[in-house]
């Protein structure tokens, strides 16, 4: 098997891998600090089309592959880890089922402007009682006339206090298990009933929201229906495959990140007459850190 990246592949780490360090990495310290959201760099990541590499154009995505979508991750994350989990969360955990279960319609509606990097989406799935568990979810959601009333608590939803777009996990029947699951796009900002509840308080990655969705008889229109009933918790498993390789590479971005720091002062600290990078057993926790990451970028 060939791992090596193709030309454009290159093409586009690079590029990323500029940007990045000229305009993420200067502000990462500052946006961590002050929890903000990096608005005008969402924006200008979604020109340069990573807010939806592997989506088509037609639908304002830049229409590459997943590894060209891993390798920009890799970069950004590298520069700051908050940035790289909201691009991996409109890329995937949003970008990823919209994309694949959509209709025309509403990928125009959207998916357009979260591929376009207009504004942002987010995946609402975890609830206070169902975290791994996740069909054991209870946001209700019945259907009324063309709409559906939405009821539940969704908690840790990655850029959930900020994003326009939201696919939300729901079940239209509790005693139906996962097979009551079902999907619907909401438009937070247009939406009735929904509102935005506490946002957490973390230890890292903290220009990243991660927050409670309230829905009290949240009203969706029926049309917003991801794919048909019934294939809720199948689209979900799908999206969620989607998400781990995104969160794998802002992993290795953040990995990458701690070994150039890493490398850079073992040159430069220098301990009994010697920088500290002349000491093999420096240099051996050196070489695993590398081995591990090269090994983890590859899978
Ligand atoms: C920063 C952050 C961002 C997040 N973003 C999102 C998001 O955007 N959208 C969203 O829907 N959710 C999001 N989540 C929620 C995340 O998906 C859940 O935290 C995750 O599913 C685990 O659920 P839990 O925290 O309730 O842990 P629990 O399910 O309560 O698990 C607790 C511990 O038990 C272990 N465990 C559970 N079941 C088993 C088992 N059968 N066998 C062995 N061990 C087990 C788990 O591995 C874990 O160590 C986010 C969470 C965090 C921390």
């Amino acid at each position: 098997m060939n791992f090596a990246p193709t030309e454009e592949q290159k093409m586009v780490r690079e590029m990323v891998r500029k940007y990045s360090e000229a305009n993420i990495g200067p502000v990462a310290a500052e946006l961590d600090r002050t929890h903000r959201h990096p608005e005008e760099i969402c924006r200008e990541l979604g020109g340069m089309g990573l807010m939806g590499v592997a989506v088509p154009a037609e639908y304002d995505g830049a229409g590459m592959d997943n590894v060209t979508y891993v390798m920009a991750l890799i970069e950004i994350s590298k520069a700051c880890a908050s940035c790289g989990v909201i691009v991996s969360v409109n890329n995937s955990l949003y970008g990823y089922p919209v994309n694949a279960f959509g209709t025309e319609e509403q990928k125009k509606k959207f998916l357009a402007p979260v591929a376009g990097g207009k504004v942002e989406g987010c995946y609402a799935l975890t609830e206070s009682s169902a975290g791994s568990d996740a069909a054991a979810l209870k946001c209700r959601a019945e259907l009324k006339g063309d709409r559906y009333i939405v009821n539940g608590v969704k908690t840790f939803i990655t850029s959930g206090n900020i994003a326009r777009y939201c696919v939300l996990a729901a079940t239209t029947d509790p005693a139906a298990g996962y097979r009551g699951i079902i999907n619907l796009i909401v438009d937070l900002k247009e939406t009735s009933g929904f509102k935005v509840g506490k946002v957490e308080e973390k230890m890292g990655i903290l220009a990243s929201g991660t927050a409670e969705l309230v829905f009290e008889d949240a009203e969706v229109p029926a049309e917003n229906l991801l794919g048909t009933p019934g294939q809720g918790f199948r689209q979900m498993l799908s999206g969620l495959d989607a998400g781990r390789i995104g969160i794998g590479a802002q992993a290795c971005g953040i990995g990458r990140a701690a070994l150039e720091d890493a490398l850079a002062y073992a040159k430069e600290r220098v301990q009994f007459g010697k920088p500290i990078a002349t000491f093999q057993a420096i240099q051996f926790k050196l070489a695993d850190m590398a081995t591990e990451l090269d090994a983890a970028e590859l899978m």
